[in-house]
């Protein structure tokens, strides 16, 4: 018998198949040809490994070209993509934090193209970027003016920068916390060219202890920051924004509190516990506010700065400034959810964070077993259980979202439903819990609900196939 890899055909003769023409119109030559090669070097590896049924389509030239046209699908789906998350962890940092809402998506799309970005339309003279976003917030926090960057720890190297570049900056012992991804607060400050001055210990910080480092010139500045991602409890003091505003208005030091969250409404209104507010700290005198554009916000990454107008104009005269420049397709999404706000009664509809937030117990269990009711309709087993999520984004340490979930269990277990999951298109991201797959509903999108069965019904029937 003559040896079967004589029989392949050539790279040339499967190029000039009809199937193969209509892959090189669309990819081009030299990405079809590189496929249809690799496509050969499976059969002979198929062939080498006496794998028959394989080389029984030795001679077939659908079947290279059914490879390599696999193999260049999978090579075109983009590496960053969308992903259904069904964690229950509303700002889940690994997942892009936060949604955005349907008037930022528009805003941006529109301003990805040619936008007055940097250009006066009134006067037809040159413009600036930093106008876009600032009356808006001057109007939500109540502040002087605003500055946007690119994202909150940005608007801290700026602003620690600004006021503190080969001077001392004051900080609380209590406050020099991770933010998360390894980015430490007093790093940034020394990164910023100012130098660390702790004060305090970890559990109590008084404002004499700020005093006596601002009195005796060791910090020209101080900076309070807060502790989003943990909680200390027990025997502890901090000192107020007020207080700390009083201290430097006495000995003419600006204060920074970087807020991180980005909490821009009553935190009753979405039932959560007290957390500070920009509009709070600016009326409390704070110098400058630093907060997250993508974090309770729920807008585009971006660190927003309000404050004094003499200050913030310092900051945007810093050359670190055009380092942390915002783009526009951020800037535009950004004032379209901060346009959102000015409309107190639907903010928390518009805003799918806010939304998500707010959804009650009950109404997400109703949720939870229509999907169930569609998977089992389908065959899927299922249960609706509940479950606990959460805030996410380093917010809201400790707290607990009451949700509910489908629960479910692959015909092949937990991890491989999960993992097929996560491989599909789109990928759909659960959470294991007690060895059983948990889809949280309050964190789907309207209109994923049947998406998601689309795709767990699909992971089943792959999986079943696959079970032995
Ligand atoms: C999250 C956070 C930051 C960083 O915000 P990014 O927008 O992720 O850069 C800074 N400070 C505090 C207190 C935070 O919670």
């Amino acid at each position: 018998m003559t040896d079967p890899r004589s029989r392949i055909p050539s790279i040339d003769a499967l190029l000039a198949t009809p199937a193969a023409e209509t892959l090189v119109e669309d990819l081009g030559r030299a990405q079809v040809a590189d496929a249809l090669r690799n496509a050969v070097e499976q059969m002979r590896t198929a062939i080498g490994r006496g794998d028959d049924e394989t080389t029984s389509s030795v001679e077939e030239s659908d079947w290279y070209i059914r490879q390599a046209a696999a193999l260049l699908v999978a090579a075109s789906r983009p590496s960053l993509r969308r992903v259904i998350n069904a964690t229950g962890v509303v700002l889940h940092t690994n997942l892009g934090r936060a949604p955005l809402a349907e008037e930022a998506l528009e805003a941006m799309r529109s301003a990805a193209i040619y936008s007055n970005l940097e250009f006066d339309l009134d006067e037809g003279v040159r413009g600036s970027r930093y106008v876009h976003c600032v009356r808006l917030l001057r109007d939500l926090t109540g502040a002087e003016d605003a500055l946007v960057v690119n994202n909150a720890a940005g608007a801290l190297v700026l602003s620690m920068s600004t006021v503190g570049l080969g001077r001392g900056v004051a900080a609380s012992r209590g406050e020099l916390v991770e933010i998360g991804g390894g980015f430490r607060i007093p790093d940034v400050i020394e990164r910023s060219g100012a130098s660390l001055v702790e004060v305090g210990s970890t559990n109590r910080t008084r404002p004499a202890d700020y005093e006596a480092v601002v009195s005796s010139s060791e910090a020209a500045a101080i900076l309070k920051v807060h502790r989003s991602n943990f909680r200390i409890t027990g025997f502890t003091e901090e000192v107020s924004v007020a207080d700390l505003v009083g201290i430097g208005t006495q000995y003419d030091v600006p204060v920074v509190h970087d807020l991180g969250s980005g909490l821009m409404l009553p935190a009753e209104d979405l039932r959560l516990p007290q957390e500070p507010t920009a509009a709070e700290s600016i009326a409390a005198g704070a110098d400058a506010v630093v907060v997250s554009g993508d974090k309770l916000m729920g807008g585009p990454q971006a660190g927003v700065i309000v404050g004094k107008a003499a200050l913030i104009g310092l900051m945007r005269r810093n050359p670190l400034c055009r380092a942390l420049r915002v783009d526009k397709v951020t800037l535009a999404g950004l004032e379209a959810t901060l346009r959102l706000y000015a409309n107190p009664g639907r903010v928390r509809e518009r805003i799918p964070t806010l939304r998500m937030l707010s959804l009650e117990s009950e109404a997400l269990r109703a949720v939870a077993e229509e999907v169930a009711g569609m998977l089992t309709d389908q065959d899927v087993p299922c249960a609706v259980v509940p479950t606990k999520g959460a805030v996410g984004g380093g917010t809201y340490p400790g707290v607990e979202l009451d949700s509910w979930a489908v629960e479910l269990d692959g015909p092949n277990g937990t991890q491989a439903l999960a993992n097929t999951l996560r491989h599909g298109s789109p990928p759909v991201v659960g959470r294991i819990v007690d060895d059983r797959l948990r889809l949280d509903v309050r964190t789907l999108l309207p209109g994923e609900h049947q998406l998601v069965v689309a795709c767990v019904v699909g992971a089943f029937a792959a999986d079943g196939m696959h079970s032995v």
